[in-house]
């Protein structure tokens, strides 16, 4: 393993995959991404892509195993909040935020209900992939409602009786009108982010950072 090259964790496969691998090739990195590997190296800088579950690379960036990675803020945020508190590091710098994948996080209840507010959830059961975001939320308004940790399907959890409400992404609403849910609060406005090692101290992998850098903003202005 060289461990003069730069490592870059981005989404395997998902809905900020293909905006990671656009983004990478508008910054001049270079990769063979045909091959289903967990690691791309670039061709042409010394640079080496890893490809993961996107929950798992704010831990990753945390733990220095990879210098830089692209995640959405939503995951970035309950990573930092699941640390809190444990003698793990949960400090990264977020080098910028980027154009894409955007969403919300946002409370839903079943339509049949009609509309309600925040005093509707004292005592709910809430459904969610976000708990400490969500807990984070309950405490800020002074609601006491549970929480219910469910990693996908959160939008039937209604239905299927695990829980009174849920706290899910929503980008269009489609989602929640399919499954019946009318859509409350947002508490967490989320967009895909740059996010870099607090401890990076490589001049090498610095410098190529710093080259790096003004050519996303190039590509960023491109886009407006
Ligand atoms: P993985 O297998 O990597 O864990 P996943 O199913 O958790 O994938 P995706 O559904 O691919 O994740 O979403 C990745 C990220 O895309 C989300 O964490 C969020 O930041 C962003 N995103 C944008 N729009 C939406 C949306 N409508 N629903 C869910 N996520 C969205
Ligand atoms: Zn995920």
């Amino acid at each position: 393993m060289n461990n003069n090259r730069l490592r870059i964790a981005i989404q395997k496969s998902g809905r900020l995959s293909k905006d990671c691998q656009d983004l990478l090739k508008q910054l001049g990195v270079k990769l063979n991404l045909r091959e289903q590997r967990l690691i791309a190296h670039s061709t042409n800088m010394p640079i080496d892509v890893l490809r993961v579950r996107d929950d798992d690379i704010p831990g990753l960036v945390m733990d220095g195993v990879c210098d830089l990675g692209i995640v959405g803020e939503n995951v970035l945020v309950e990573s930092q909040a699941e640390r809190v508190g444990s003698t793990q590091n949960a400090e990264v710098i977020k080098l910028s935020k980027l154009d894409f994948g955007y969403c919300r996080l946002a409370l839903a209840w079943p339509q049949e209900l009609g509309p309600q507010d925040k005093s509707w959830f004292e005592g709910k059961r809430i459904a969610t992939t976000y708990p400490e975001i969500l807990k984070q939320y309950l405490q800020r308004e002074n609601i006491n409602a549970s929480t219910v940790m469910l990693t996908g399907s959160v939008e039937v959890a209604p239905r299927a009786g695990l829980a009174d409400a849920i706290c899910d992404l929503v980008s269009t609403g489609a989602t929640l009108e399919a499954n019946g849910l009318m859509q409350g609060d947002t508490i967490l406005e989320s967009k895909a982010c740059l996010i870099q090692n607090a401890n990076l101290t490589d001049t090498t992998k610095l410098a190529l950072i710093e080259k790096l850098m003004p050519r996303l903003k190039g590509v960023k202005q491109a886009k407006e």
